[in-house]
């Protein structure tokens, strides 16, 4: 008989509407795994708390999400190398003791990004430059994209991530300031809506792009999981382009972390059922 679960979950606030537990707890159950994840609301000053007391009660590790991606850095031991050089963290994984700082943001990105095409090589347009556009531009740098151009509506955040891509990645960066409908250059091969515009409950905002510079040949990928088939989503589509939706992203970096925790690979299309039933399909 062993009655002690393994523990994982997550700290944010608000978190309510966070889907989170509902995919990994789906992962849990149909592999069989005796592991729970709990949501929890964590206020910013109680988050030293929240950490010692995972710490205390053994946690195999958490996810963090808004507002505490950066302040939970100085409460752990250490950082991955992309969390390093986003500057946040949203999985935190006990590693020999220690609990180390991850960001599976962009992992999880790239992750659905490959199922479609190899990042490596390619040149890629982002819109947004907040913390999402952050993770995506060094995981796909990383993943050995050549050409990064951030599109964003305010030049200093859309500048400081250029540089910070230009500066830390192997990758080559460019702010363009977002003013109008952007034309997306010929010899793009990835567009990425890394902003929230086309979030529920805005479903019918349109990203400010010129739809008629879309070819065929491009992959278009949002990163709005609510609702999954967003209006570029679906205008890409129509366009021709192979479309990403934002489950994608969600579902992935929701099987790197448990991959990290639990080191067992889980089903991906296990995960994304259940986004489904929550979110529509
Ligand atoms: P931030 O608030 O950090 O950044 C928002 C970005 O969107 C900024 O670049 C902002 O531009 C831009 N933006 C917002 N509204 C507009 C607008 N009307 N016109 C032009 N630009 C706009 O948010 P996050 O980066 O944390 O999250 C962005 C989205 O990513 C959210 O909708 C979230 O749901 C989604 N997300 C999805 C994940 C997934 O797994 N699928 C994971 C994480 C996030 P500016 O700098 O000018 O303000």
């Amino acid at each position: 008989m062993n009655f002690l679960s393994q523990l994982t979950g997550s700290f944010a606030q608000p978190c309510a509407e966070n889907p989170t537990v509902a995919m990994v707890e789906a992962a849990y159950q149909h592999h069989g795994l005796d592991w729970r994840y709990i949501n929890c609301e964590v206020a910013p000053e109680d988050l030293g708390d929240a950490v010692r007391g995972a710490r205390a009660m053994n946690w195999a590790g958490f996810n963090c999400s808004i507002p505490h991606k950066v302040a939970v850095i100085e409460h752990l031991d250490g950082l991955g190398e992309s969390a390093r050089i986003i500057g946040a963290v949203n999985c935190a994984v006990r590693r020999d003791g220690k609990l180390i700082g991850e960001n599976t943001d962009g992992k999880g990105f790239v992750e659905s990004l490959r199922e479609q095409v190899d990042p490596a090589g390619k040149s890629v347009v982002m819109f947004g430059a907040g913390g999402a556009a952050r993770a995506i531009g060094v995981e796909t740098a990383l993943a050995g994209a050549t050409h990064i151009t951030v599109v964003n509506r305010s030049p200093e955040r859309g500048e400081e991530l250029a540089a910070l891509l230009s500066e830390k990645t192997p990758a080559t960066a460019e702010f363009v300031h977002w003013d109008g409908d952007y034309a997306v250059p010929t010899g793009t091969d990835i567009v990425v809506n890394a902003t929230s515009i086309g979030l529920f409950p805005d479903v019918d905002a349109r990203v400010p792009i010129d739809m008629e510079t879309l070819t065929p040949q491009m992959v278009v990928a949002d990163v709005i999981p609510n609702p999954p088939r967003t209006r570029l989503v679906r205008e890409s589509e129509a366009c021709g382009c192979t479309v990403i939706d934002g489950l994608g992203m969600l579902v992935n970096q929701g099987v790197i972390g448990i991959k990290y925790w639990t080191d067992q690979d889980v089903d991906p299309a296990v995960m994304r059922a259940k986004l489904e039933e929550i979110f529509g399909g």
